[in-house]
């Protein structure tokens, strides 16, 4: 002995991937190949650990580089959860509460669109309302608030009601929901979001929803949606009683609708935040994914989707700041919005925080390499490059005004 250290030789790229399964390794070359992955692989790709899961996250990499570049977009945009009070009752959510719940709550018109002229003073491009089906507000309030707030902002963008909320108008007022949908566009609503997706499949929603808005009953209030010409997010709900079966089949439908109707600007993975649900509590759901399963979720919905739906979306309210630049690392490009008074995920037990500032976003996407873009909420780029952050001084957490106590009227 001389007393030197052996030196270890460090594996290459290619001797790294070399240990990679011989069935994950094909379906990863494909996917280099850019041929379309089937169900059957993705599910495949959803068992993935250790150099699997590695390749999987370089490859998912790649094709996002391929299909969208190398910048990370985020949208300006504050949420209006307009009520809480809902008596569905599904068994994920622990935002709906009774009416005599002392967290109960219901905004005013008057309220929402004060926080929307605040939200636009404040730069935002767009405001994102859902709320609780709240029988005391009846159908017209859809109508009347958007109404309300186009009256006073006319270029803001309006994405607002769930699949869940146009059926439910739809069957108060008795109006088909292609009228609903119609009526609400000619009024300025720009866009719906995906959600109430959950898992769009029968038996897993039986468990989380009793079937309230079937999987059939969603994709044709999205397409119909689609075919008028309102664009919605797409998303998937996991981390509960589903299996990765579920995710690969929920994928695959996904891309069979937007390649009929081209109508989805996003997909939004959202993991299922378990702390206060009735779902996790009764014993019937595990406690969310894990890490490894959201970093395959987005790494997966890059291979499947990637070609059909370029924009693949964090959602750093559910997976935290880490978990959202590791994510980013594995196929999805985009940190969504800065969500100003986030209500839903926090009321299940979500301790992420309700606000992300743009400067914040900005600090974390450099530190990944990458180039900060602000877009609008259907991808157009308003400012490309760092412009909040400053490196020279720590990136604040300024928090913006509290917003105000809610009031119940619209009575
Ligand atoms: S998910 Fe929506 S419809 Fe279901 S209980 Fe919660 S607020 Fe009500």
């Amino acid at each position: 002995m001389n007393g030197e250290l052996p030196t270890i030789g460090m594996p290459s790229l290619e001797q790294l991937f070399r240990g990679v399964t011989p069935e994950v390794g094909r379906i990863l070359e494909r996917a280099l190949a850019e041929e379309e992955i089937q169900p059957e692989e993705a599910e495949c790709l959803f068992q993935a650990q250790g150099v699997d899961l590695l390749a999987l996250m370089a490859v998912a990499d790649e094709l996002r580089r391929r299909q969208v570049g190398d910048r990370i977009t985020f949208v300006k945009v504050r949420n209006i959860n307009f009520t809480n009070v809902c008596y569905t009752g599904c068994q994920f959510c622990a935002f709906g509460l009774p009416r005599q719940d002392p967290e109960a709550y219901t905004f005013s018109i008057q309220e929402v669109v004060a926080q929307a002229v605040e939200a636009w003073e404040w730069g935002c491009t767009e405001v994102c309302m859902q709320g609780g089906l709240n029988p005391q507000l009846g159908g017209e309030i859809y109508f009347q608030l958007v109404a309300a707030i186009k009256e006073r902002l006319p270029e803001i963008h309006i994405h607002a009601f769930s699949p869940f909320e146009i059926q439910y108008a739809s069957q108060i007022l008795g109006q088909p929901v292609e009228t609903i949908l119609r009526r609400l566009k000619d009024l300025g609503l720009g866009s719906i979001p995906g959600t109430a997706a959950e898992i769009l499949d029968t038996e897993v929603r039986r468990i989380l929803t009793k079937n309230k808005l079937s999987a059939e009953a969603w994709v044709e209030i999205i397409t119909t949606a689609h075919r008028i010409g309102l664009p919605s997010t797409a998303t998937i709900m996991y981390g509960h009683v589903d299996e990765p079966r579920h995710w690969a089949a929920h994928l695959d439908l996904l891309r069979r609708i937007q390649r009929e109707t081209g109508g989805f600007t996003e997909m939004v993975p959202l993991g299922f935040i378990h702390e206060k649900t009735q779902l996790y509590a009764s014993g019937q759901a595990r406690p969310g994914p894990t890490g490894m399963e959201s970093v395959k979720m987005h790494a997966v919905a890059r291979l499947m989707l990637g070609w059909d739906i370029p924009n693949l979306q964090v959602s750093w309210v559910k997976l935290g700041r880490a978990m959202s630049q590791l994510c980013l690392q594995a196929g999805a490009n985009d940190f969504g919005g800065t969500l100003i008074n986030e209500r839903i995920s926090r009321m299940a037990g979500a301790t992420t925080g309700q606000y992300l500032p743009p400067e914040e976003m900005e600090r974390l996407i450099l530190d990944m390499g990458r180039i900060p873009a602000e877009r609008t909420t259907l991808y157009q780029i308003v400012h490309e490059g760092p412009r909040h952050y400053d490196p020279s001084r720590p990136a604040t957490m300024r928090p913006f005004e509290p917003v105000r106590q809610p009031i119940t009227l619209n009575s």
